[in-house]
C-alpha cells in the first residue's frame, strides 16, 4: 500500500544538509564548545558558524540570537524573561487568541502570577486585525504576541502592522516563527521583531532544537539559569551537532525558498482544487488568499464527519494527516484556534489539517485527494 506522509506542519524528516552537518559532530568534533583546548574550540568555532547562519537568514547580528532546546522553550523564554525584566508583576501582555499551547500556557501562568493578560479576537479566517491590537493597547502594555503563521490553518498575521503599533506604544514584539521558518522571509527587521521563536524540527533540521531571537538592547532575564553558555544568558551545555543541524537545515531552505513555495503551493492547490469538487461539504478552514496563508497548508472540515474517525480511516489508506495541531492531539477538546474563528464545537472537532512538503509531488496530492472523498464516502455511508 502506498504511504504518504502530509503531516509537515508536525514535523518533518531530516534533510541531508543537516544529517551531514550532524554526522561530522558526532563523529569527531564532539568536544564542549565552553572547554578552552582544541577540541572546544573547534566545537565552538562550528557553533559560531551555525550562529553566524542563522543571524543572515533573520538579518540580525550573531550576538542577537540564543540557541534553546526547542520553540516551546523560545516562546516560553520570550514571554516570562520580558516579565521576569519587569522587577514586578504589574502590566499587560497581549497575545492573540489562536496561539500556539507554548505561549497561551506561558501567557496563563503569567495571569496566575498576576500580569494583566489580555486576548486578541480574530476573524472567521483566524486573523488579527491591527484595530484590534490599538483597541487592547494600554500605556502600561509591555509585551505584544502574536504569532507570524497558525500551525493549524497556515494563517499568515499581519506582523509587521503590529509590531508597529506595539512600538508605538512603548511595548515589545514577539512573534512565533516556528511554522512560518522555511516558508517566509525572516527579516527581523523588516518585520519590526523585537523576538522571534523558531524550530529546527519544522524546517528539516533535528528535534530538540531552536532559537531565540532577541534584538540587542532588549532586556530578557533567563529561563534556564546555568552557565555562562549562550552570553550567561541560557544554561546548559551547547548541543552542538543540533546546532549545526538546524543552520545547515535553515541555509537550504532560504538558499531555495521561492522555488520550493511555489512547488509545494501548486501540490496543494492541487488537493484543495480536487477536494473541494469531489467532496461534497468539504470547506476550507481559513484564509482562502494565496498570500495569507502558508503554501504547503490545507485545513479542511467535512460537514458532519467526525475528524478522528476520518483520520483513523485515512490512516488505514496510508494517508497520514493531523486532526488541528500535533500538540493537541490526545486532548478530546475541539481546537482553540478553530472556536476562536467562530467555528462550532463539531466543526472544530471534524476538521483535519493536510500540510505537504518537499517530497510530495502533484501526483501524491491527487492520489491523497482521491483517499480522502472515498474515505468521506464510506463514513457518510455508516451514518
Ligand atoms: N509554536 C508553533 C506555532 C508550533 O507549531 C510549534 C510546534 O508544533 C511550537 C511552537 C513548538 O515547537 P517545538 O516542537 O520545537 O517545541
Amino acid at each position: 500500500m502506498k504511504k504518504l506522509y502530509l503531516d509537515y506542519a508536525a514535523t518533518t524528516p531530516l534533510c541531508e544538509e543537516a544529517f551531514e552537518a550532524m554526522r561530522v559532530c558526532f563523529a569527531d568534533n564532539f568536544g564542549n564548545a565552553n572547554s578552552q583546548h582544541s577540541f572546544g574550540r573547534e566545537a565552538a568555532k562550528t557553533v559560531a558558524e551555525a550562529r553566524a547562519t542563522v543571524a543572515r537568514v533573520l538579518n540580525a547580528e550573531p550576538n542577537e540570537i540564543y540557541f534553546t532546546s526547542c520553540g516551546t522553550e523560545s516562546d516560553n523564554w520570550a514571554l516570562k524573561g520580558a516579565a521576569l525584566a519587569r522587577g514586578d508583576a504589574k502590566g499587560r501582555i497581549i497575545v492573540s487568541a489562536t496561539e500556539h499551547p507554548a505561549v497561551y500556557h506561558s501567557a496563563e501562568q503569567l495571569r496566575n502570577a498576576g500580569f494583566d493578560v489580555c486576548e486578541l479576537p480574530v476573524d472567521g479566517d483566524g486573523l488579527v486585525h491591527a484595530e484590534e491590537l490599538e483597541k487592547a493597547i494600554t500605556p502600561d502594555t509591555f509585551l505584544v504576541s502574536v504569532m507570524y503563521a497558525n500551525n493549524e490553518t497556515g494563517a499568515v498575521q499581519p506582523v509587521k502592522r503590529l509590531a508597529e503599533i506595539a512600538h508605538a506604544h512603548g511595548a515589545l514584539f514577539h512573534t512565533d516563527a516556528v511554522q512560518a521558518a522555511g516558508a517566509l522571509p525572516l527579516d527581523v527587521k523588516a518585520l519590526g521583531a523585537d523576538m522571534m521563536s523558531l524550530s529546527a524540527h519544522k524546517f528539516y533540521g533535528p528535534k530538540g532544537v531552536g532559537a531565540l531571537y532577541v534584538r540587542n538592547g532588549v532586556n530578557l532575564v533567563p529561563l534556564i539559569a546555568g552557565g555562562e553558555q549562550e552570553r550567561a544568558k541560557r544554561g546548559g551545555t551547547t548541543d552542538t551537532p543540533a546546532i549545526a543541524g538546524m543552520a545547515a537545515a535553515l541555509k537550504r531552505a532560504y538558499d531555495n525558498l521561492d522555488a520550493e513555495n511555489a512547488r509545494v503551493a501548486s501540490v496543494r492547490d492541487a488537493f484543495v482544487a480536487y477536494v473541494e469538487s469531489n467532496v461534497q461539504g468539504a470547506v476550507l478552514n481559513g484564509p482562502k488568499d494565496p498570500e495569507l496563508r502558508l503554501p504547503n497548508n490545507a485545513d479542511f472540515r467535512f460537514g458532519g464527519i467526525d475528524g478522528e474517525a476520518l483520520l483513523f480511516a485515512l490512516d488505514l489508506a496510508g494517508i497520514c494527516a493531523s486532526g488541528g495541531s500535533a500538540c493537541s492531539s490526545g486532548s478530546k477538546e475541539p481546537s482553540r484556534t478553530l472556536l476562536a474563528m467562530g467555528l462550532s464545537p463539531s466543526e472544530a472537532k471534524g476538521s483535519v489539517r493536510f500540510t505537504f512538503g518537499r517530497h510530495t509531488d502533484v501526483a501524491d496530492a491527487l492520489y491523497a485527494a482521491e483517499q480522502v472523498a472515498n474515505a468521506v464516502k464510506r463514513l457518510r455511508a455508516l451514518q
